[in-house]
């Protein structure tokens, strides 16, 4: 049912927005946010979360894609004096710019949460907060603990990162069009940088993604089909103690770590 005034919405471009303002309440809780605060906010939609960031924080940047409701959204500009519109790709949009400290909220269009992450992680100094929807079987994958099906690279690459809470689970129900997936609520606090060298981590996303392209195969057989010398992959093993049978997903993210640093 489209409602006058508003653009019907499109599938493919995730828009499935939110109608219960509990949960928008939840979601603007658990972001702590005070009027010193810059948020950004990922696809703003119809606005109702961007409404409820505007009386909280002190600015908010909403990257929306579609230009109907970007459109939309600037009738309403009065009644969000600080917010600001940005019609653009957030996959393109430079938060690289935004102050120091921004923290993120945003229910993501599902179809492209995860490229989203790594950017916004990638930056993770930039953003010591982030309260983001999701599907809840992607929130799964990024608090899986080594030894399940859920555990892969990007459990690792976002642990190594940030510390995660999947904070609370959201029905259909409270969105329309209802998603045909179940949703979830995250939490990311940024780690502290410096772990790794900038290029030492370049180096550690390589490993742990080859350690991970052939799930079934042992470790050792899965980094040498990507590559690696299997005479290095031997002696890093036997030096961390790292049983060479043992299968990517057993591994935690220090033993990533301690492989990545002994191959470096
Ligand atoms: N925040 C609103 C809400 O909670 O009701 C809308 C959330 S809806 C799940 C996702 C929004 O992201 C949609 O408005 C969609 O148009 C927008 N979007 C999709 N792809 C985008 C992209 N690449 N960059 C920015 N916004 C995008």
């Amino acid at each position: 049912m489209s409602i006058p005034g508003l653009p019907p919405p499109i599938k493919r471009l995730g828009q499935n927005f939110l109608i219960d303002p509990n949960i928008v309440r939840k979601i603007v809780a658990l972001a702590e946010l005070g009027p010193g605060d810059h948020v950004l906010e990922i696809g703003p939609g119809r606005g109702i979360l961007a409404e409820a960031l505007s009386q909280v924080a002190g600015h908010v940047t909403a990257i929306e894609l579609d230009p109907r409701l970007h459109a939309y959204l600037k009738t309403r500009q009065a009644e969000l004096p600080n917010v600001e519109l940005v019609c653009a790709d957030a996959l393109a949009y430079p938060v690289e710019q935004l102050p120091a400290g921004t923290i993120v909220v945003a229910n993501l269009p599902y179809y492209i949460s995860t490229p989203l992450l790594f950017r916004l992680l990638d930056q993770r100094g930039r953003f010591p907060r982030m309260v983001l929807m999701l599907q809840s079987e992607v929130a799964d994958r990024l608090v899986a603990k080594p030894g399940g099906s859920d555990y892969g690279v990007l459990s690792v690459m976002a642990q190594y990162a940030a510390d995660i809470t999947k904070s609370f689970r959201v029905s259909a129900q409270c969105f329309r069009p209802r998603p045909e997936v179940a949703s979830a609520v995250v939490l990311l606090r940024a780690k502290e940088d410096g772990r790794l060298s900038q290029e030492a981590e370049v180096a550690f996303r390589a490993l742990v993604k080859a350690a991970f392209a052939h799930r079934r195969k042992t470790l050792i057989n899965s980094l040498r089909d990507e590559g690696y010398e299997l005479s290095r992959i031997t002696e890093a093993l036997q030096r961390l103690e790292i049983i060479p049978t043992r299968r990517a997903e057993t591994l935690s993210v220090e033993d990533f770590l301690r492989l990545a640093s002994a191959f470096g």
